[in-house]
């Protein structure tokens, strides 16, 4: 009998996913790729999908943002919380696998090469800081996976649809219609997103950066939108606007993985500047 994978924990690390994703979204994939999407998903990815699909109901979004985005955590630096995350990956390959800071700043270090705005670097350094989700005791499903809005209708651009029939929003008919709980092009500020990483980094840093940087924080896992052009019908002219910034910031969260190890010693006063000129010493969480 093959050995049940632990419920809540099924991805080895949470960079299985993410490195999911970037093979689902390499470049020069045909359509037909696409669609076979499950070539590429291992037993353990299926597994979480599962999860994430059955478990991100209206009522669990609801309640995560009450317990987190009111930012009760405490206050710490930008530095401090991406060492505490770093201490999520004691069991990775440190030959092969990338610390989780080392992902950022290999991110922020690919966008700062192609001349970018500093506003544009500082989103590429946290925009997963929000993963210590994961350190505050959140299953796998809540802190990561591609997002979808939630109190309306599935997508059919969303991957493995075929589990959602598990999710108990599905029985209830106000949430399954083309706009459910939602107005015409009333905003995605409106839109409930499945909860995850995006969304808490969003609210921890959205007093001090731009807009558009708040949006590629905010959505920058929203595949079935700013890749595959879902969920129009609950964007407006705002959303619109701002999602061409979005899918700026995709290719570097994207394609950053496996490059040279950025090298911390040289690039940190660069970052200690540019942390600097945008947040205070420490922020609430
Ligand atoms: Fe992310
Ligand atoms: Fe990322």
């Amino acid at each position: 009998m093959m050995k049940p994978i632990a419920d809540n924990a099924p991805l080895k690390e949470l960079d299985d996913w993410d490195d999911f994703v970037a093979i689902r979204y390499q470049q020069g994939k045909s359509e037909e790729d696409f669609r076979n999407y499950k070539a590429d998903a291992n037993r353990t990815v299926t597994e979480f999908y599962r999860q994430n699909h059955a478990y991100q109901t209206l009522d669990f979004v609801r309640s995560k943002k009450a317990e987190y985005c009111s930012l009760k955590r405490g206050k710490k630096s930008i530095w401090e919380m991406a060492e505490y995350l770093n201490t999520l990956v004691d069991d990775s390959d440190p030959d092969t696998d990338l610390t989780q800071t080392e992902h950022l700043l290999q991110t922020a270090e690919a966008i700062r090469k192609d001349g970018h705005p500093r506003w544009f670097v500082l989103a590429g350094l946290v925009h997963d800081l929000g993963k210590v989700l994961c350190l505050y005791g959140e299953s796998q499903w809540a802190v990561v996976g591609d997002t979808f809005p939630v109190g309306c209708a599935y997508s059919d651009q969303i991957i493995f649809p075929e589990f959602f029939p598990a999710n108990a929003d599905s029985a209830v008919p106000e949430y399954q219609t083309e706009y459910g709980i939602y107005g015409s092009h009333c905003g995605l500020d409106n839109v409930h997103l499945s909860f995850g990483h995006d969304e808490y980094i969003y609210q921890v840093t959205r007093k001090y950066l731009p807009e558009e940087a708040g949006y590629m924080l905010r959505y920058h896992s929203f595949y079935p939108a700013h890749r595959h052009g879902a969920y129009r019908h609950l964007m407006n002219d705002n959303d619109e606007r701002m999602f061409e910034w979005v899918r700026k910031f995709n290719p570097y969260d994207l394609y950053s993985k496996g490059r040279e190890r950025p090298n911390m010693q040289e690039i940190r006063p660069y970052y200690q500047d540019l942390v600097s000129e945008f947040f205070p010493d420490k922020i609430d969480w």
